[in-house]
């Protein structure tokens, strides 16, 4: 029996449709940011999946670094008032923030799938002597 044939979308394609990276077409999320159990379409298990704070790393220090940019400089362009800071800037942190987690995941458990990426393992040679020379 063979394996059907899957169109897969590239990890970046399959963030930003936030889809199943084998098919492409089934949802990879259940919840906002919790994954489905396995992929509505062709069925593959998400257990291989754990991106961890990988996500929420990327995500904090690219809109991190991208407003706080733009936060100093307004600030030595125009000095506005505090209150402007606070009504601009920590919204702009929240939502770029809350707007790019998402895709962010869905790349990176894409990129998991892709590269077959898992925890490491120590397999047992059987012996600490093992020389496949002398067999
Ligand atoms: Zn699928």
């Amino acid at each position: 029996m063979t394996e059907p044939f899957y169109d897969s979308p590239t990890p970046v394609q399959a963030g930003l449709k936030c889809c199943c990276p084998r098919c492409g077409e089934g949802k990879l999320f259940q919840g906002f940011l919790k994954l489905a159990p396995r992929c509505d379409r062709c069925g593959l298990d998400y257990g291989f999946a754990d991106p961890a704070d990988g996500p929420a790393f990327f995500v904090m220090s690219g809109v991190g670094i991208v407003v706080t940019a733009v936060f100093a400089w307004v600030e030595v362009m125009y000095q506005p008032p505090i209150w402007v800071h606070l009504v601009t800037t920590f919204p702009a942190l929240i939502l770029g923030c809350l707007a790019t987690l998402r895709p962010v995941k869905a790349w990176l458990v894409a990129a998991q799938y892709i590269n077959k990426a898992e925890e490491g393992r120590f397999e047992s040679l059987g012996r600490h002597d093992y020389d496949p020379r002398r067999l």
